[in-house]
């Protein structure tokens, strides 16, 4: 079946707009640590003009809601002419109810990196000692009644994958009005570094990852799975967000995200126009001997509620 091109949304107008120089936490598996710089905001300000932009994403280079500017950060980005916020965070500033209160006053979407629900995996995989916090930031959003603007962004990484069912329970019973969960296969980029410790093999984490998919969707909670070959998801091939990206007429690939490795088993593959498949920095460390070439035909999978 081919591709079928949506009408375009905000959310596919918005700009990605960089709101921090610096980080609360220091996550082992951070893809893209701060520097101490953030670029100029004059540059986004005259792009968000001169296109008439009227949402951005706030993230990048560490953690928006470190900055002492942020509340003004948005105040000058409305003055532009934006009017709908996501803001990519890790829910520690978010302990201060009256902080959580004015955020989730001005944010539509909240996505919120929480790689655990069990402190000791949260203090491994971010090194720090703040689960307390990033746990009382997203019951504070939803005590402050915006947890359906909650998005938990779960990276799947060599800390976390065996709990993947658990954290499916924790959420659904938790946070059951949240918008959806992202699992988001860690890259070997950044922090990580070519360490094969951080980066598991796909056929390790299948299991937990089906299960924890299973639990969600008995629970009514909407999930997506990102960066994970289909072949290593089946049954479940509907929750792949790049699927569901081509199944709506979408590059498979959002813009600037790495493409796929050249794959024997990808070139024979008749998903593969639907499929991220593995990406080479995947490769490097763990080669691609677990990808299999499928037979099915992608316009039939079902896809699942996102
Ligand atoms: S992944 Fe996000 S929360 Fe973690 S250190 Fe990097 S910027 Fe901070
Ligand atoms: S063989 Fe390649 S294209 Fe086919 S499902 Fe696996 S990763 Fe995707």
């Amino acid at each position: 079946m081919p591709p079928v091109k949506k009408n375009s949304s905000w959310i596919s107008e918005q700009l990605c707009v960089q709101a921090a120089r610096t980080c609360n936490i220091y996550c082992a598996y951070c893809q893209n640590p701060p520097d101490g710089k953030m670029p100029p905001l004059k540059t986004a300000l005259a792009a968000i003009k001169r296109r008439k932009i009227k949402a951005v994403s706030l993230e990048g280079g560490g953690e928006p809601t470190a900055d002492p500017d942020f509340f003004p950060l948005i105040a000058r980005l409305k003055k532009a002419g934006v009017e709908h916020f996501m803001l990519s965070t890790n829910g520690v500033t978010l302990s201060d109810a009256a902080f959580c209160e004015k955020a989730a006053a001005e944010i539509e979407y909240f996505t919120v990196n929480f790689p655990s629900h069990l402190p000791e995996i949260y203090a491994a995989a971010t090194r720090s000692v703040k689960f307390p916090l990033a746990l009382k930031g997203l019951m504070n959003l939803k005590a402050c009644g915006a947890q359906e603007k909650v998005r938990l962004f779960h990276i799947i990484s060599a800390f976390n994958y065996k709990a993947l069912p658990a954290f499916a329970a924790w959420a659904a019973k938790n946070l059951p009005g949240a918008a959806f969960v992202n699992f988001t296969f860690v890259r070997n980029a950044g922090r990580v570094n070519d360490d094969p410790g951080l980066v598991p093999p796909y056929s390790a984490v299948e299991p937990y990852l089906r299960l924890a998919l299973a639990k969600l969707k008995l629970s009514g909670l909407r999930a997506v799975v990102q960066n994970f070959p289909l072949c290593r998801l089946p049954g479940f091939e509907g929750f792949s967000f790049e699927f569901q990206r081509w199944l709506r007429g979408d590059e498979v690939f959002e813009e600037g995200v790495a493409h796929r490795a050249r794959c024997a088993a990808c070139s024979r593959c008749t998903l593969a126009p639907a499929c991220c498949g593995a990406r080479a920095d995947y490769a490097r460390i763990r080669g691609l001997a677990e990808l299999k070439p499928s037979s099915l035909n992608p316009g039939l999978i079902n896809p699942e509620r996102f």
